[in-house]
């Protein structure tokens, strides 16, 4: 079967085409600058990438030019649309009421609609392209995929603040956590390299991208995660602070003589490792001037690894144990100085860097801790696309 996997934002649009059978990326591309002026990417798999400049104000616009695409005589990936058999949407936040991913019908997008108060930047979107797709293949079954389905296996005491009640039972403050398909991917994908039942393993999972959230996963189910009511909590990002005390919030706002909204865009926009550094959210540019001898990328690079190792040792105390440490994402694949520098602080729990290893493994799946480490580390590709595929697969 032929799926459409389509993760839209609110001026972009990502998309691969994929043949479920072989789990083949047919083509994939991006839609850019929806509503400004408008640029689609096209690559069809063996092929070299199309970039054409071409209006779309409008996302079904951008969606008709990538379906046009797609069965262009030329260079398109299927002969005609009646072989895109289905189509699987990222929805980011699918509350309290998703605990899995679901068919679409006019129920379940009102029911994603009443969650867009929680993600009120990327439902809306998300919403956009799902209702733009239903315009333009009325009779293909739609499928969405959420990123917090993975995590509603949360017991109560990792997923309420300790806030007042009323504001969870009031405005569902909780904490959600995301980046759930990669999580759930990975973790998998780890219980069948080490070759054990998925149920019987506890698996930290560390998604280390310009996003980037921990997750614990005992017998196969999301017990805590870093991120919460927001991607915003939890481990210093690319750009995004992560946890800090609320009170500087409000100190902020004082001495900068600026409003609540203009610090929260401090914090998701002008921090993480960009804010220390000085430099850039990109991690190679704070390595090139950490090399250079720059203290503050330097500090940005410490910084941010301290952050994931606190986090994986309360995960595996959460768990009372841990059997796998999974690195993932732009960095985690990538990064094998980051991924050393975390693993160098957890011998306590038995982890031993297989250092060859760990330095020639650069975005391919390798165990990177020694054959006698007590935990097992790997590194895992993660693949949304693919993941939201089979699950769309599995409900179609
Ligand atoms: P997101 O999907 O959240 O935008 P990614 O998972 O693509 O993020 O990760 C982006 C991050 O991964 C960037 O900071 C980038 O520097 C880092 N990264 C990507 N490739 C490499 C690499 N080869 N070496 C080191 N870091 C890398």
């Amino acid at each position: 079967m032929n799926v459409l996997v389509i993760n839209c934002g609110s001026s972009s649009l990502k998309y691969q085409l994929i043949n479920s059978d072989t789990e083949e990326v047919l083509a994939k591309g991006l839609c850019e600058r929806i509503g400004i002026d408008g640029r689609l990417v096209y690559q069809k798999t063996g092929l070299d990438k199309e970039i054409t400049e071409a209006a779309m104000p409008t996302h079904k616009q951008a969606i008709s030019l990538v379906l046009d695409a797609l069965v262009n005589p030329a260079t398109g990936a299927v002969s005609n649309l009646s072989e895109i058999e289905a189509v699987g949407h990222r929805v980011v936040h699918g509350g309290e009421k998703f605990a899995a991913a679901t068919v679409l019908t006019d129920e379940v997008i009102s029911a994603i609609e009443e969650c867009n108060d929680l993600a009120p930047l990327h439902n809306p979107a998300n919403l956009i392209g799902i209702r733009a797709c239903q315009e333009l293949m009325p009779n293909v079954p739609m499928v969405a995929v959420f990123d917090t389905a993975f995590h509603q296996t949360m017991p109560d005491v990792a997923y309420m603040y300790g806030l007042p009640y009323e504001y969870y039972e009031k405005y569902g403050v909780r904490r959600y956590g995301f980046h759930g398909t990669s999580h759930s991917f990975v973790s998998k994908r780890a219980a069948e390299i080490v070759e054990k039942n998925y149920e019987d393993l506890k698996i930290i999972v560390c998604h280390l991208g310009n996003g980037a959230s921990v997750c614990a996963v005992d017998g196969g189910k999301s017990v805590d995660t870093s991120m919460g009511l927001t991607p915003l909590e939890g481990l210093i990002m690319g750009t995004r602070s992560g946890d800090v005390d609320p009170s500087i919030l409000e100190f902020i706002a004082q001495k900068e003589d600026i409003t609540l909204s203009q610090v929260m865009n401090v914090l998701n926009k002008k921090s993480g490792v960009e804010g220390l550094s000085g430099v850039s959210s990109d991690f190679r540019d704070i390595e090139a001037a950490a090399q250079a001898g720059n203290k503050r990328a330097a500090l940005a690079q410490q910084t941010f690894a301290y952050r994931v190792i606190k986090y994986v040792g309360a995960y595996a105390a959460a768990m009372n144990g841990v059997d796998v440490i999974c690195f993932t994402a732009g960095l985690g694949e990538n990064d094998s100085k980051i991924r050393k520098m975390i693993m160098k602080n957890l011998t306590y729990l038995g982890v031993q860097l297989n250092d060859e290893v760990n330095d020639a493994t650069h975005g391919k799946e390798a165990i990177i801790s020694t054959a006698d480490s007590k935990v097992t580390c790997i590194a895992i590709p993660t693949n949304e696309e693919l993941a939201i595929c089979r699950e769309t697969v599995a409900l179609v």
